[in-house]
């Protein structure tokens, strides 16, 4: 039996989810189109990283050619001229690797050059670079070190051309995480163990089903829990959850009044205990604060790894579509006023300067989580100095739902989720997300990249556009939807 380097890096996380990935893969959820997408964004971020080595060679066998592979990688190791290898393929001890660079630092030495989109080092890491110095080494490889390669998130783009030495961060991995060969060998001798078995080993779920990452087989070992169940309560701990199943306590309506629980999550009870909503007194009078005109706001962004624009650096954020509704005063109908960028040039001032114009002489800005819209704005503000005046108007405007809602209402529909998506369809019944195509931020990102893709067709675009439009438009008139839902919710007594 011969295993991967992901595959090991797998059984570091769980040994279950190796030996799913081994003997019943059919049991994972299939690959999402926003896992592809961070797939593919690790990818162009590993071409770029190539370009910091002149001279070197990409191995192009594919996976499913590996001995192809090996023997090319052998053949390129032979030859001095080549001075780094990419997708270096080594096997050893039935476990095969493919190295992102093998950098050759002398005639028979070399380095090993793990590249990562993050920007930063992770425990996990140390993993990925192990098992690749254990089998190197066990194929005669004689490597002179090693290096984590990741994003700088201090690197400011030009606008122009990437500096690769700034681009990236090349370090050793950090002492504090790194793992021994013994430590690897025995995690080996473990995972072929464990894949001899007959049936799976028996791990109950955990922290490993979403940390380092969210396990494929998460949906498999986690099925849907019914609406009522304690660990639905907004916040609770790991430890408590655990705590009350211990005690034989599944639902919400079974936990004791002496449980030790926070002021929310006591709401929470008490929401579901009575099968109504909780509302606080001081409800009417967070909303009396509201002025008029009133713009309901929300912004929709992508953060790709590698800047795009100047001044941007990697992961910040690129704001390519905002959606207002606007009601002008009390019992008006409101207007929808929207901006989308429909092509790749860069969407910052025509963002900013449509948005000025929308939210224009309003005395309340609406935003569901402000940190969100207002980390934006500081961001623009950085890139585009001559809108200060109108973003400090904007932000001093800004009036969050968000936290008014968490210290005002509990819904037993929000299921212990304060998002928009929990807390809309609950306070306005008929509204919400999930019948729409572009249901989400992270797929509204991806239809905009296809949206801006010179490949996609006049019909396709027009298509994406309508969607991305409806669902940036669904944020905020349900932003206004909810105020006018808790305007008319009964006025709860004082306490
Ligand atoms: S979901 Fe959790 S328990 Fe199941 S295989 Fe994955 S990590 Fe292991």
């Amino acid at each position: 039996m011969r295993i991967s380097k992901s595959k090991f890096v797998a059984g570091v996380q769980c040994l279950k989810r190796l030996y799913f990935e081994v003997h019943q893969p059919e049991l994972a959820a299939g690959s999402t189109e926003a896992a592809e997408a961070v797939m593919e964004q690790g990818q162009q971020v590993g071409l770029e990283a190539q370009k910091a080595f002149p001279g070197g060679v990409l191995v192009t066998a594919d996976h499913e050619h590996l001995g192809d592979a090996i023997r090319a990688t052998r053949e390129l190791l032979g030859n001095s001229q080549v001075l780094a290898i990419f997708e270096a393929t080594f096997e050893y001890g039935g476990v095969l690797v493919r190295a992102d660079i093998l950098e050759r630092r002398s005639r028979s030495k070399y380095r090993l050059v793990e590249v990562k989109s993050s920007t930063a080092p992770k425990p996990h890491y140390a993993f990925d670079i192990g098992i690749q110095k254990h089998v190197l080494s066990g194929a005669g490889i004689h490597l002179e070190g090693t290096r984590l390669m990741h994003l700088n998130r201090n690197y400011v783009f030009d606008g122009q051309k990437y500096d690769l030495s700034r681009l990236f961060v090349a370090a050793e991995i950090p002492k504090e995480h790194a793992v021994s060969d013994a430590e690897i060998s025995n995690r080996l001798d473990d995972q072929f163990r464990i894949l001899g078995q007959p049936s799976p080993p028996d791990v109950k779920p955990g922290r490993q089903c979403t940390d380092p990452v969210e396990c494929e087989f998460y949906n498999h070992c986690n099925p849907g829990l019914p609406s009522d169940h304690v660990s639905l309560l907004p916040g609770i701990r790991t430890e408590k959850v655990d705590d009350l199943l211990a005690s034989g306590v599944m639902s919400i309506h079974q936990i004791p009044d002496a449980f030790p629980l926070s002021t929310t999550q006591g709401r929470a009870v008490e929401a579901m205990k009575s099968g109504k909503p909780w509302i606080s007194a001081e409800l009417a009078g967070e909303l009396s604060t509201l002025r008029y005109p009133i713009c309901f706001m929300d912004f929709e962004t992508i953060f790709p790894a590698l800047p795009r624009f100047a001044g941007m650096r990697p992961y910040d954020h690129i704001p390519f579509q905002w959606s207002v509704h606007r009601q002008e005063r009390a019992e008006a109908p409101v207007k929808r006023y929207d901006y989308l960028a429909e092509n790749a040039s860069d969407p910052r001032a025509p963002f900013l300067e449509s948005l000025c114009q929308a939210v224009q002489g309003a005395g309340s800005i609406v935003v569901y989580n402000e940190v969100f819209e207002s980390a934006r704005l500081d961001e623009l503000v950085q890139w585009l100095p001559e809108y200060r005046p109108q973003i400090t108007r904007i932000k001093s405007a800004m009036w969050d739902l968000l936290p008014v809602i968490r210290r005002n209402v509990y819904h037993p529909a929000f299921g212990g989720s304060y998002s928009l998506k929990a807390v809309l369809p609950a306070l306005v019944p008929g509204m919400g997300f999930k019948d729409l195509a572009v249901a989400e931020g992270i797929q509204a990102g991806i239809a905009w990249g296809r949206l801006i893709d010179p490949a996609t067709n006049a019909e396709q675009k027009a298509q994406l556009k309508q969607e991305l439009l409806v669902y940036c438009a669904q944020d905020t008139l349900g932003l206004a939807r909810i105020i006018e839902a808790l305007r008319k919710l009964p006025r709860a007594p004082a306490r």
